[in-house]
């Protein structure tokens, strides 16, 4: 029967992911065993086989905590909010990390409030996670540019950096789970990013360009004026 074959592709979703979430926590277990081994022979230093067993915990650690993310329901309790506002914070954070990687991060603030419905901690991680990715494109040069825009029924978040871009043969890929081109990327990021954005009835895009840099935008959409608890017309 129909249902059937929906069940048995659910299923085949659920084993692919399995699959690749015990592929991504094996490869660290299995560097720390090889190296542990090494370190019984004598081949290498006890402080060595530490750092090693260190950096593969922290990996296994960000797998589990981006796949807790992943696996969150997002809450059916979307409140109304000026996401500009949530945008600023999170570049005020974000700016700090980027400081570390000399990237500097401009942040064109809305001349309106832009309210949506939202979930404030996840829209903060996406907001986050396309930063993120956006610093990791730059190598240590460059600017990442935070700007927003608003229709009648719409509101727009960009995020556009002249980082290094994104090939043909990577656009296709991007949002599967484990996808990354990092090598400490989880390639988790995006995936969240989509979920977040599907449940709030937003949508995301990007372009890009080898060399040139890339631009992912985020829809949202807007809600009418309302009065906020301050008892102020917002608009
Ligand atoms: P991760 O950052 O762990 O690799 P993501 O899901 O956040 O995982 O991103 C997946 C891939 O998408 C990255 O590895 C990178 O190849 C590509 N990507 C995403 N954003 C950008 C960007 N702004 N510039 C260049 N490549 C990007
Ligand atoms: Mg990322």
């Amino acid at each position: 029967s129909e249902e059937f074959y929906i069940n048995s592709e659910k299923l085949s979703i659920i084993g692919k992911l399995a699959a690749s979430i015990a592929h991504e926590i094996r490869n660290p277990l299995t560097t720390i065993k090889g190296f542990m081994k090494l370190q019984q022979e004598g081949m290498i230093s006890d402080l060595d086989i530490y750092s090693i067993i260190d950096s593969e915990i922290d990996r296994i650690e960000t797998i589990a905590s981006e796949l807790l993310i992943l696996g969150k329901p997002v809450s059916q309790k979307l409140v109304a909010a000026d996401v500009g506002k949530y945008l600023k914070d999170v570049c005020i954070v974000m700016q700090s990390q980027a400081n570390l990687d000399n990237v500097s991060i401009n942040f064109e603030a809305a001349k309106q409030a832009l309210y949506c419905h939202c979930n404030e901690q996840q829209l903060k991680q996406v907001f986050m996670n396309i930063i993120k990715n956006a610093i990791e494109s730059l190598d240590n040069h460059g600017y990442v540019t935070v700007s927003t825009d608003r229709t009648d029924k719409s509101v727009y978040i960009k995020i556009a950096d002249n980082g290094e871009g994104i090939p043909d043969e990577v656009k296709e890929k991007l949002g599967q789970p484990f996808y990354t081109t990092k090598e400490k990327g989880t390639g988790l990021g995006l995936m969240a990013c989509y979920k977040i954005i599907e449940q709030h009835n937003g949508k995301i895009d990007f372009t890009s360009e080898v060399g040139k840099g890339t631009v992912f935008s985020i829809e949202l959409p807007l809600i009418k004026e309302r009065k906020q608890g301050d008892g102020s017309p917002v608009s």
